[in-house]
C-alpha cells in the first residue's frame, strides 16, 4: 500500500481562490494546502476536508491570491516620504533628494526605513519586493529577519554614494553580497546600475561582464522621461535603450524600470531581447515623467510588471492601489477601455513580477510546488457588495487595508491585520523620530 501523504501544516478555505495561472480563473469552494512552506494541494473543498491538516482555517468572504510583488522601489526612502513634493524629476533629485541623502543616509537610516517599508508592504498584501538603495547589506538583513521575500539590487553610480566611494567599490560590495546570499531561500541579489545618465559606458560594460559571470539580474531606471532620452541623443547620438543594446545589456536578465518613452525601434529591441519592463504609474504621474505604453508592450509580448517606486516620489507603497491606477491609465493611454482588464492587472502585480525577478518557478501564482506566498483579501465590506467578479472588486473597488492575512513561504507574517514579527509601535516611534530630525534640519 502506498504510504499516506504526511499531514498538511495548514489548510485554507477561502470563498474564492484566484491562482493567476491559469489566467482569468476564479475557483469557488476550493481549498489550498501548505506543507513545508510550499503549496501541496489545491482542490475542491470536499476533497480538502478529507486531508489531514495540523491547522484548518476558514476564510469566509476572503479572496485568496498570490502575494503581490512590488517590482521596483527604494525601501528606506519611506523616511523621506513627503519631504519634497510637486517638483519635476531632475529638480527633485538634484536639489532635494540627493542633498538629503548625503546628509542623512547611513546604516541606521537604511535599517529603520527598510523595516518601515517592509511593515507597510506586508500590511498591503505584498509578499515580495525589489529594493534598490544604499547599504544593501543592511536591507538584506532586514528582509532576512522579517521573513519577507525580496530582490536586493546593489546601487551602482559613477560618483560616490553612501556606503561606496567609487563605482568599483560598489560593484565589489555587490559581488560579495551576491556570494553571501547565493543560497538564501528568500533573497536574491541583483546589480543596480542607477540609470543611463549616471553610469558610463565603461562601467556598464563591467556590469555586463559581472552579470553574465554570476548570472545575476540587472535592475535599472530606463527611459524615465523624454528629457533623459533627448539628452542621450544630444550627447552620444543614440537612445539609452540602443546604447544598452550596443553594450550587450538587454536580455531576460535586465529589468527596465519606467520606459515611459518607447519608439518602434525600442519596442523591437525589448521584444527581441526578451527584456522585462517595470511600470511605475504613480511615480510617473507625480513627477510628470510620461506614460509607459503598457498595453502596447503587452500586446507585443513584452513581460510588464509593476512597482511603486520609492515613497519619496509616490508617496505610498500601495501596490494594490498602483494596480488600479495602472489599469485605469492603460485605458486612457491606449484609448481603449478593454486595455489591461482587472485579471491581467492582477497578473501584472503577481506572476509578471515574479518573472521579471527571475522567480517565476518560486512564486507569483498558486501552483503546486511553488512557495506559499499568499494574501487573503477580505471582500466582505459594504463597499464591495454585491460581488459578480471578485477580481474586479479587488482591483477596482478595494483598498489595501482589505489585506487581512499574509503568508510568505508558508509562514504567517500578517494575521488579522497584525504584524506577527515586527513591532508596529516601535516602527511608528522610530519614523516619527527620524521625521523630527530631518524635518527640523530641512526648514
Ligand atoms: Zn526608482
Amino acid at each position: 500500500m502506498p504510504k499516506p501523504a504526511p499531514p498538511l501544516d495548514l489548510l485554507l478555505l477561502p470563498s474564492w481562490l484566484v491562482p493567476v495561472e491559469p489566467a482569468g480563473v476564479v475557483l469557488k469552494g476550493h481549498g489550498i494546502g501548505i506543507r513545508d512552506g510550499l503549496i501541496a494541494f489545491i482542490g475542491p473543498r470536499e476533497d480538502a476536508l478529507r486531508l489531514q491538516a495540523t491547522e484548518v482555517r476558514e476564510l469566509p468572504g476572503c479572496l485568496l491570491a498570490p502575494g503581490l510583488i512590488n517590482t521596483h522601489g527604494h525601501a528606506a526612502m519611506t523616511l523621506f516620504r513627503g519631504l519634497a513634493d510637486d517638483l519635476p524629476l531632475m529638480t527633485w533629485l538634484q536639489e532635494h533628494i540627493w542633498p538629503a541623502e548625503a546628509r542623512w543616509v547611513d546604516e541606521a537610516f537604511v535599517r529603520d526605513g527598510t523595516n518601515l517599508a517592509i511593515a507597510e508592504q506586508l500590511k498591503g498584501g505584498i509578499t515580495c519586493f525589489s529594493d534598490m538603495y544604499f547599504f544593501p547589506k543592511i536591507a538584506s538583513e532586514c528582509v532576512h529577519d522579517s521573513g519577507m521575500r525580496a530582490q536586493i539590487a546593489v546601487p551602482l553610480l559613477d560618483f560616490p554614494i553612501p556606503g561606496a566611494r567609487t563605482f568599483d567599490e560598489g560593484l565589489h560590495l555587490g559581488v560579495e553580497l551576491f556570494g553571501d546570499l547565493r543560497h538564501h531561500p528568500r533573497i536574491t541579489v541583483a546589480l543596480g546600475p542607477h540609470a543611463p545618465y549616471t553610469v558610463s559606458d565603461a562601467n556598464l560594460e563591467k556590469v555586463r561582464v559581472i552579470a553574465e559571470e554570476l548570472d545575476a539580474p540587472v535592475h535599472m531606471h530606463l527611459h524615465e522621461t523624454a528629457f533623459e532620452v533627448q539628452q542621450s541623443i544630444d550627447q552620444c547620438g543614440e537612445r539609452p535603450l540602443a546604447r544598452l543594446a550596443r553594450i550587450g545589456l538587454l536580455g531576460p536578465r535586465l529589468q527596465a524600470v519606467h520606459m515611459t518613452q518607447v519608439s518602434d525601434d525600442d519596442l523591437a529591441l525589448l521584444v527581441e531581447s526578451n527584456t522585462s519592463v517595470v511600470h511605475c504609474p504613480e511615480s510617473n504621474l507625480k513627477l510628470a515623467s510620461g506614460f509607459c505604453p503598457v498595453e502596447r508592450l503587452w500586446q507585443a509580448g513584452v513581460n510588464v510588471a509593476i512597482g511603486t517606486d520609492g515613497a519619496a516620489s509616490n508617496n505610498d507603497l500601495d501596490l494594490l492601489g498602483e494596480t488600479r491606477t495602472a489599469a485605469l491609465l492603460a485605458k486612457a493611454v491606449s484609448g481603449s477601455a478593454s486595455a489591461l482588464d482587472a485579471h491581467r492587472a492582477l497578473r501584472m502585480a503577481t506572476l509578471n513580477g515574479a518573472r521579471t525577478l527571475g522567480l517565476e518557478a518560486v512564486t507569483g501564482s498558486l501552483e503546486l510546488g511553488k512557495a506559499a506566498d499568499l494574501v487573503a483579501f477580505d471582500l466582505s465590506g459594504l463597499a464591495q457588495q454585491p460581488i459578480y467578479d471578485p477580481v474586479s472588486q479587488l482591483v477596482y473597488a478595494s483598498g489595501r487595508d482589505c489585506a487581512r492575512h499574509v503568508w510568505v513561504a508558508g509562514r504567517q507574517l500578517l494575521d488579522e491585520r497584525r504584524l506577527t514579527r515586527l513591532d508596529e509601535q516601535a516602527l511608528h516611534a522610530s519614523a516619527c523620530d527620524w521625521g523630527q530630525r530631518i524635518g527640523g534640519q530641512h526648514e
